[in-house]
């Protein structure tokens, strides 16, 4: 049968999920083939937040053919290597989760077994010490691919913090150079077909635009598929407290750190993000549990440098929404739903959303099955994020504030608690559900019982004789790395040079 191709989709909104939505759509479907409008509101303007990543933003602009120097200048950019967590187990106590695995590739057996089995032997070293990504980031270092590849620790990762506004202002322009047609202005109606599919959305000047695909990028507003389609909102407050954040900006006086800190306080936690020019702060918080005022005075006491913005308080609710997907509607960024970003996922989940619906690209029609296959994955991928960012918060041992002693004791959803009983008892973990348990988990004093016995294969002095070498060669590589402020200063003068254009 003769498909219908859709020929025209609107986004409406123009923050991050808006113009990356419209950048990797213009860069898969020819001008020819399918024309895309994007309709954004200065005066409504964007969250303004969202500038800590994780190592798959790398992965989009590949895609994309973005180089990675340009990139990096456009959006004032810095390079992240992973997470510092402060006072997330006990107050004083402090962990690295970084990108990428510890030690070596082993022999089919992860490697925080092997650290296990070392503790059992009477050592106590950190298990960041056997983290590339981990001792280059707390040594304010930057390990460049190929020397990570000489010394065998090319399984670490990176991203990058970057400027929220400038990253959807280079993908602006990215999307126009590719044929996207922007259109100023104010969505205030939306219009439908007999079949509840939508035909068009309507501007307060009047204008009418009609598309055969709509994506909702309008943010926590949720205009389309909320307002319009009706897609209900799943509410996670019951195990994700936090409600509000307060954002400020402030100069960066400090030398720069290859990471995001999460420090937890009495009712949340707060970030601090580094970027070039700048550092990004807030403070994540349950309005239960502090008010507005409390929450700005503890964030701009904490400041490493004069504060260039005034503090700004940002409401949400975390969640989803039950269907992503309507019809003809495709909700993406925080139309589509929220997880604190205590581990920088939402602009993943961004990407995720976009990748999906561009493999599964349907037709005029938008057949059921193709929307269900979507609304799947994407429900899958929030829940399993949504499991990893309360895994943060049960397990912590703070007994100061009412905040940490429910988040303690709080009933987790099932499946979590499975993960959990199962890593207690023999450090067994899913790469599937994010791969990262060991490093949350025992920088969070969860210590399983016992280490994978087919260790005991091994003699004791050949296991400590790997982690010697193992800390060895990354002390060794660590000797001759940039730190991360010349890795960006290279950067620069490369993009400087070479002038790439987007
Ligand atoms: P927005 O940026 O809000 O954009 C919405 C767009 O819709 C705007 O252009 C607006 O003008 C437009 N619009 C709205 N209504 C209309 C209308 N009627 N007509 C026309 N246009 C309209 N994510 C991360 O990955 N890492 C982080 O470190 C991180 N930190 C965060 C911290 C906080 C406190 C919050 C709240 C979020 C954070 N996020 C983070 C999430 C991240 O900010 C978002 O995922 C990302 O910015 C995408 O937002 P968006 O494009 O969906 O919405």
């Amino acid at each position: 049968m003769q498909s219908t191709p859709i020929k025209h989709i609107v986004i409406v909104g123009g923050g991050t999920a808006g113009w990356m939505a419209a950048a990797a759509s213009a860069n898969r479907l020819p001008k020819a083939f399918c024309k895309i409008t994007l309709i954004e509101s200065d005066s409504i303007g964007t969250v303004g937040v969202g500038e800590s990543t994780i190592p798959h933003i790398r992965q989009f602009n590949q895609t994309l053919g973005i180089d990675e120097a340009t990139f990096i200048k456009a959006t004032n950019a810095t390079v992240k290597l992973g997470i510092k967590f402060d006072n997330w187990g006990e107050i004083g106590q402090s962990y690295f989760h970084p990108f990428g695995e510890y030690g070596e590739i082993t022999k089919g057996i992860e490697f925080h077994h092997y650290w296990l089995k070392e503790q059992a032997l009477g050592k106590c070293s950190s298990i960041a010490d056997y983290s590339i990504a981990a001792t280059s980031g707390l040594n304010g270092k930057f390990p460049v691919s190929t020397q990570a590849k000489q010394t065998q620790f090319s399984d670490y990762n990176y991203s990058y913090h970057i400027d929220a506004t400038s990253y959807a202002r280079f993908l602006r322009k990215y999307s126009e150079t590719r044929g996207v047609v922007r259109i100023e202005g104010k969505v205030s109606n939306a219009h439908k077909h007999q079949n509840g599919f939508l035909r068009s959305v309507e501007l307060e000047n009047g204008q009418t635009i009609e598309a055969d695909f709509f994506i909702d990028c309008s943010g926590f507003r949720a205009l389309l598929i909320e307002k319009q389609m009706h897609s209900k909102f799943i509410d996670w407050s019951e195990w994700l407290l936090t409600d509000s954040a307060v954002a400020v900006q402030c100069e960066r006086n400090i030398p720069l750190h290859p990471y995001t800190i999460a420090s937890a306080q009495s009712a949340g936690w707060q970030w601090q993000i580094p970027l070039q020019h700048r550092m990004g702060n807030g403070y994540a918080y349950s309005a239960k549990h502090i008010n507005d005022q409390q929450a700005t005075d503890q964030l701009m006491s904490s400041l490493t440098g004069k504060a260039t913005s005034e503090p700004r308080i940002i409401r949400y609710k975390p969640g989803r929404r039950e269907c992503s997907w309507v019809k003809n509607c495709l909700s993406i960024g925080l139309s589509s739903g929220f997880l604190e970003p205590l581990e920088s996922t939402s602009i993943y989940l961004i990407q995720q959303g976009i990748s999906k619906f561009l493999e599964l690209l349907p037709n005029k029609d938008c057949a059921q099955p193709i929307i269900d296959e979507y609304n799947q994955a994407l429900s899958h991928s929030y829940e399993v994020i949504r499991n990893f960012i309360i895994l943060h918060f049960h397990l912590n041992q703070r007994s100061d504030s009412e905040f940490w002693r429910y988040c303690q004791n709080m009933c987790i959803p099932e499946e979590l608690k499975n993960r959990l009983d199962l890593f207690a008892e023999s450090g067994r973990t899913d790469i599937s559900q994010f791969g990262v348990w060991p490093a949350v988990c025992i920088g969070q004093n969860l210590r399983p019982k016992y280490y994978d016995s087919r260790l005991d294969t091994f003699g004791n002095d050949e296991i400590l004789q790997y982690m010697q070498q193992t800390k060895s060669k990354i002390s060794h590589a660590l000797a001759n790395m940039p730190s991360a402020e010349e890795f960006i200063a290279d950067r620069l003068k490369i993009a400087q040079e070479a002038k790439v254009s987007i």
